[in-house]
């Protein structure tokens, strides 16, 4: 039997574990988290957006981050404080400016992909994540911002996407909630929202009943290459113990490892000789409860895009609306600071100006970003090392499509040696 050991179940995890199981492979997921999709794949934006695909690797948005810098409620803003991650990256990341247009194509084309697995996905496994097959709505203030906005339409209608301009009226028909005065948009039918943590959790439960293991509440301190496969070391989140039974914590032996292990990913990639370049880029959400049909009708059921704030909304169901933004390049800072949560109620009060903001929770997380803003989907160095990580902005847009790449790619040179029966058990202590 082929054993794959999976680092991280994020949206990129559970959806490789599932594509591996597809495949007939023996797989165990393992995360520091009691549950599947606790960390960045938690509260984003909730997007599966192939209109969101252009890279950020553009002058343009280089000095509009620097001009940025100097306001506090900025969508995105760099601590300035000397980092060697930090730099090299945003080194990296001024190369990839040459690649701007081939990497924004690619990434549409991978997104629209996406979308064929992921809706096939639920409904096999019939997942409910409160999914909105509405389309998604670019707004543009200005003549300026809807110019940019056309300039980048013509890229992602050379992947393949259905963006098309709107006017400012047509905006009211397809979202009769706008309230704002706009000089026009774009909208992409094809786009929809839906949560990504109910995706998650409910696709590891399925991964269960196909027989994959998922060994929660675990840590995995080191990856440690044996003459065949790979010992996995790992300790339980909660020791009680002191530590007394640490040799009682023995390391998983598996043929082949996947790295699905969010921003932890560049560690883990050092650890076995790999290079892989993810940045901790950090943003806010918050969720708005519509607690009265007052505030149920006054917020929109399409996503909604804003091009000057750079803030996305999703509606989840009747009574959850998910409004999120920002940059923040202060590396592994999970602090939720008021006058970053502040600007999405404020817009939230501006662009629907009847949705009650009395309950509201905020919540950050932190973008896997690679400076080419692509994902490292594919092989490393050693063999029998995989990674399916860096998904940045778009992890909940991509996943499905890249975990069928990275299970093609293990398909290809570690091929299933039989089948392996399903095994339902959760392991939750090893
Ligand atoms: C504010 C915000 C808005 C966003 N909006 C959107 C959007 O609208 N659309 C979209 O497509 N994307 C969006 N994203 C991006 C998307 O959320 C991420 O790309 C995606 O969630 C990343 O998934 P992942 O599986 O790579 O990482 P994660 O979800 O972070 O999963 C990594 C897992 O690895 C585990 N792990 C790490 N280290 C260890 C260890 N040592 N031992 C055990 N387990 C470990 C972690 O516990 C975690 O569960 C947004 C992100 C943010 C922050």
């Amino acid at each position: 039997m082929t054993h794959i050991g999976i680092i991280g179940a994020g949206i990129t995890g559970v959806t490789t574990a599932y594509a591996l199981n597809e495949r007939g492979y023996e797989v165990t997921v393992f995360d520091q988290h009691r549950y599947a999709g606790m960390e960045t794949s938690f509260a984003n934006g909730e997007q599966l957006t192939a209109s969101s695909a252009e890279v950020w690797n553009k002058l343009s948005t280089v000095f509009q981050g620097l001009r940025w810098m100097m306001r506090r409620d900025a969508p995105l803003r760099m601590n300035p404080m000397p980092s060697w991650h930090k730099y090299s990256w945003a080194a990296e990341f001024l190369l990839g400016i040459r690649n701007y247009r081939q990497n924004t194509i690619e990434t549409v084309r991978l997104a629209i992909e996406a979308r064929h697995h992921l809706f096939e996905i639920a409904e096999r496994e019939t997942i409910d994540f409160d999914l909105e097959r509405r389309g998604v709505l670019l707004i543009c203030k200005d003549k300026a911002g809807y110019n940019k906005a056309s300039e980048v339409n013509k890229l992602l209608n050379e992947g393949g996407l259905d963006r098309r301009p709107v006017t400012s009226g047509e905006m009211r028909q397809i979202e009769p909630t706008l309230k704002g005065s706009y000089y026009g948009g774009f909208f992409t039918p094809s786009d929809s929202t839906g949560d990504v943590h109910k995706f998650t959790r409910g696709l590891a439960d399925a991964c269960v009943r196909h027989g994959v293991r998922f060994a929660y509440d675990t840590e995995i301190e080191k990856i440690v290459p044996k003459d065949s496969g790979y010992a996995i070391r790992w300790i339980p989140v909660s020791r009680d113990d002191g530590g007394a039974n640490a040799n009682e914590w023995r390391p998983i032996q598996v043929d082949g490892v996947v790295i699905c292990a969010g921003c932890a990913s560049r560690n883990f990639a050092a650890q076995l000789g790999d290079r892989v370049s993810v940045y901790p880029v950090k943003g806010y959400s918050i969720t708005v409860f519509l607690s009265t049909p007052e505030s149920q009708a006054a917020a929109p059921f399409v996503g909604i895009a804003d091009d000057a704030t750079k803030i996305v909304t999703s509606r989840l169901d009747r009574d959850r609306f998910r409004v999120a933004g920002t940059a923040e390049f202060s590396g592994f800072n999970r602090d939720i600071r008021h006058d970053r949560i502040q600007p999405l109620i404020d817009w939230t009060r501006q662009q629907f100006p009847n949705v009650a903001t009395d309950r509201v929770v905020a919540w950050s997380g932190l973008r896997p970003m690679t400076p080419s803003m692509l994902p490292r989907v594919g092989p490393g160095g050693r063999f029998g090392v995989f990674y399916n990580t860096g998904h940045g902005h778009l992890g909940w847009t991509l996943a499905t499509a890249t975990a069928q790449r990275v299970a093609d790619a293990i398909a290809r040179v570690m091929p299933v040696t039989k089948h392996v029966a399903a095994n339902p058990a959760v392991v939750s202590s090893l």
